[in-house]
């Protein structure tokens, strides 16, 4: 059983070039054969895997960088990603024809298919309010914007679609696994096929009446994690939403806030909103009212003596962050200002922010200021190590918040919310 390595970047280099050649025609030769899904990761590993081998190649031999650089415009990216881009928040669509052209073609380095069929994707994100940034990274993923895999075996179907309510096609791939594969007769009709799945309204009732309205509930259960494939859920999400950051990158939307790897070697963010409401997120402060709890954490104040202070949070966090402040107090760090449950939208940002939820924590946010392109959001300055309210990145604030699966806003890779933990990573 081959380890496959986790390619992220930090291999090193050190593989000549030309003797990925064979791996690299191996590897077109797969593409053309798979009828799996597949993930720009999977078909990364798939080409370790042939190449390793061959070669019998370690992780610290193999060329990541000649790798990336044959499979444009797939870009590696560390730690687990979030996934809570919500694709049904029409705040968030791109509503005219001209912009998600602009988009596609500077998010995508073979985006002809892409832009010939834009309307086709506007049209489905008008009929399904289905993003359609999302469902063009979606056929990305999938096979390739329309250019591999049961798309361009006369199936039409760029997001691979299975199932026998039309026309299909069965096929057992190299797993054994039977799939039935639906047929579209045009293009549009399959770029249609993914508004009617995802929305639930055809007879799949999968997606959004289930309440899987962002991209990670979504990947999920699209692309599971199975045995077979036991990673194919999170390269799903990842490579998606690297994929839509790229276009919306285009167009000059920064969606990092959104989707960034939350944490990275400390503490990657363990909460989801699904779980934290299984009956639904509320969507007004008083339908949240119910789910809150005031507690009182032990903190020490900005002259260093023990006090304590009154927060409202969500009644399922209520215990850990009690234990997390009092973490924070035996470390000595000193609190000017603390602040968890508000009801508001994300500095910045159009979306709620999860102070809405209970599940986020400012800390001395005037010495951790929020800054976003050069400009600062919130607060005055960050100055760790010289100014004793500032938060350091391995201090004791954010492991003890890392610890109990918070994630810390000074981890996010564009942005930077100094201030700010959350459960959710946002
Ligand atoms: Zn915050």
């Amino acid at each position: 059983m081959v380890a496959y390595p986790r390619l992220n970047g930090t291999l090193q280099t050190t593989t000549p070039v030309d003797n990925i050649v064979t791996a690299r025609e191996e590897l077109y030769e797969y593409l053309e054969d798979s009828k799996t899904t597949q993930t720009h990761a999977e078909l990364m590993r798939e080409m370790v895997r042939v190449y390793m081998e061959s070669e019998e190649l370690t992780e610290g031999t193999f060329a990541t960088s000649a790798f990336t650089s044959m499979y444009e415009p797939f870009e590696f990216v560390e730690g687990s990603y979030v996934g809570n881009f919500d694709v049904h928040d029409e705040s968030l669509f791109i509503k005219d024809v001209e912009t998600l052209i602009k988009a596609f073609g500077g998010g995508y380095s073979k985006s002809e298919k892409l832009v010939a069929n834009a309307q086709a994707f506007l049209d489905m994100q008008d009929k399904y309010k289905v993003n359609a940034i999302f469902a063009a990274a979606v056929s990305i993923t999938e096979t390739g914007a329309g250019r591999t895999g049961n798309a361009i075996n006369g199936c039409r179907n760029w997001f691979n679609i299975t199932g026998t309510d039309g026309p299909y096609k069965t096929v057992t791939n190299k797993y054994g696994e039977t799939y039935h594969w639906r047929i579209y007769e045009t293009d549009y009709d399959g770029i249609d096929a993914f508004g009617k799945f995802i929305s639930g309204a055809g007879k799949t009732q999968r997606y959004y009446p289930q309440g899987n309205f962002t991209v990670a509930d979504i990947g999920k259960i699209y692309c599971p994690n199975t045995s077979v494939h036991p990673t194919q859920a999170d390269d799903w999400i990842e490579s998606t939403l690297a994929q839509m950051s790229r276009f919306y990158e285009a167009v000059g939307i920064d969606i990092s806030p959104i989707i960034e790897p939350s944490g990275g070697m400390l503490g990657t963010a363990t909460g989801d909103l699904k779980d934290l409401f299984p009956n639904g997120i509320p969507t007004t402060e008083a339908e949240m009212r119910q789910y809150l709890t005031t507690i009182t954490i032990n903190i020490n104040d900005a002259n260093g003596n023990k006090t304590t202070r009154q927060i409202t949070v969500h009644k399922a966090v209520a215990d850990d962050v009690k234990e997390i402040f009092d973490d924070i107090q035996r470390s000595g760090f000193k609190i000017k200002s603390v602040g968890a449950y508000s009801w508001r939208s994300a500095a910045a940002s159009s979306s709620r922010s999860h102070h809405s939820y209970g599940v986020a924590i400012d800390i001395n946010p005037d010495e951790n200021y929020m800054i976003k392109d050069g400009n600062v959001v919130a607060g005055s300055f960050w100055k760790p190590g010289q100014n004793e309210f500032s938060i350091s990145s391995n201090g004791a604030v954010v492991k003890a918040f890392s610890a109990k699966g918070w994630s810390w806003g000074g981890n996010w890779k564009s942005s930077k919310d100094y201030m700010h933990f959350s459960l959710t990573g946002r």
